[in-house]
């Protein structure tokens, strides 16, 4: 019989204990023996990378989120434990530990523009300082339909890591409008529905934890590319939606009457008819459409609230890095010193108000009141000072593209 080598060492069959064959090359048992060593101080190393990572608690977690998030104190509870639980989990000892802690993935609901995904992103860039990217639901279908195939969520998260796959398999995902697949009805579909449940079923093997072949550059997948491995076991995702018209499906679950909830158009009964939000469970989603598996995976369900005149108005001035803080900021560079009066303030949350876009709307309106001066302002060395007044910013406002900014 022809001597076999070993493609690693090239030592011949009879020099060695044993030889393991495989498609076109083989191995002997020293090689064998070398690469379990290899393997196991890389595995060694990087838990212990992981148990270096110091765990905040949760308290701790909250205060920081309340430098940049105003508000929202029950939705910054919920995303602080379960963080402080997932980095619990990914840091335990995996072999003598019989008892396995489940991943505890999120979803958030709240009307737009209330906080979700700056609370994700502020958690993930400011004070866990690991990867995160956000996707939109609205885009995934299932496999081999047009749009984008779920797997383009870990090529978004690798190109956020750097393509380093550890830091990238610790990260967190934050999938928007997961509301928009649910499916419509609470029946299971009898046709294919391609753009819900199709999509929940495909998100569910990747929020229980699988190893994936990412396509590096995303797009579709094609035979000649080289696939990158992700194992999403230790990724959190945190899933946000507005839920249209939840409070609905919660009344009723609670057996409430629902008092002129259907008539509720003012900021105050808005708020009112949150005050049921509180009480979402599970049970909730499933009645708006998304799929009892997909909520099993999705255990921690926080709720964000409208946003009123007070919390808007504090937005806009007291975090770190409030709107206020950053035109101020800009002007300053310009050796410009900028003001705002307190009713431009107010008058700010109220048209920001009548925008219904939570605070996002409050960067429009700001940007069409101050865009003149930012135009202006560098060509001239001798404004030193600039007041925003009431009277001025409703003169601008009048100008906007956006007819509902304007005054009469
Ligand atoms: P959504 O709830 O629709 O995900 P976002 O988190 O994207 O809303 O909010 C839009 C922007 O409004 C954020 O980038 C942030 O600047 C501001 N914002 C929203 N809610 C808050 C909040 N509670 N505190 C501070 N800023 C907020």
């Amino acid at each position: 019989m022809e001597p076999l080598y070993c493609s690693f060492c090239r030592r011949s069959n009879d020099a060695v204990v044993m030889m393991i064959s495989g498609h076109a090359a083989h191995i002997c048992d020293k090689c064998v023996e070398q690469a379990i060593l290899l393997v196991d101080k890389e595995k060694k190393e990087s838990h212990d990378q992981l148990k270096n990572f110091r765990r905040m608690p949760p308290k701790e977690i909250k205060a920081h989120l309340d430098q940049y998030v105003i508000g929202q104190d029950e939705a910054k509870k919920v995303l602080s434990v379960a963080v402080y639980n997932h980095y619990k989990r990914i840091t335990q000892p995996t072999e003598e530990d019989d008892v396995l802690i489940e991943k505890a993935n999120i979803v958030l609901v709240g009307e737009t523009g209330t906080g979700k995904t700056y609370l994700a992103r502020t958690l993930a860039r400011n004070i866990l300082q690991v990867p995160f990217c956000i996707v939109d639901a609205t885009v995934l279908t299932e496999a081999g339909y047009v749009g984008e195939d779920v797997e383009s969520i870990l090529t978004r998260l690798l190109q956020a890591a750097n393509y380093d796959v550890a830091a990238a398999e610790r990260g967190i995902i934050y999938i928007d409008e997961i509301d928009k697949i649910a499916r419509k009805g609470d029946n299971p579909s009898i046709t294919r529905d391609v753009s819900g449940e199709g999509v929940q079923q495909a998100l569910l093997k990747l929020l229980e934890g699988t190893i994936v072949n990412v396509p590096p550059q995303g797009g579709r997948k094609h035979p000649d590319q080289k696939m990158i491995q992700v194992n999403t076991e230790n990724i959190l995702f945190i899933c946000g939606g507005a839920f249209g018209g939840i409070e609905k499906i919660i009344g009723k679950r609670l057996n409430t009457k629902q008092l002129g909830f259907t008539t509720a158009s003012t900021q105050e009964e808005r708020i009112k008819e949150n005050r049921l939000l509180p009480h979402i469970a599970a049970p909730d989603l499933k009645a708006y459409g998304l799929i009892p598996e997909l909520l099993g995976r999705l255990p921690i369900i926080g709720y964000l609230n409208p946003l009123d005149a007070a919390a808007l108005g504090k937005i806009l001035t007291e975090p770190k890095n409030a709107l206020t803080k950053q035109y101020k900021k800009l002007f300053e560079m310009e050796g410009v010193k900028l003001k705002f009066t307190e009713d431009t303030i107010d008058y700010i949350v109220q048209k920001a108000l009548d925008l219904k876009l939570g605070a996002r709307g409050l960067r429009s309106i700001c940007e069409a009141i101050v865009m003149d001066l930012m135009f202006e302002i560098p060509s001239q060395k001798k404004t030193k000072k600039v007041v925003l007044d009431k009277a001025y910013v409703i003169e601008k406002l009048n100008k906007s593209k956006l007819p509902i900014l304007k005054v009469a």
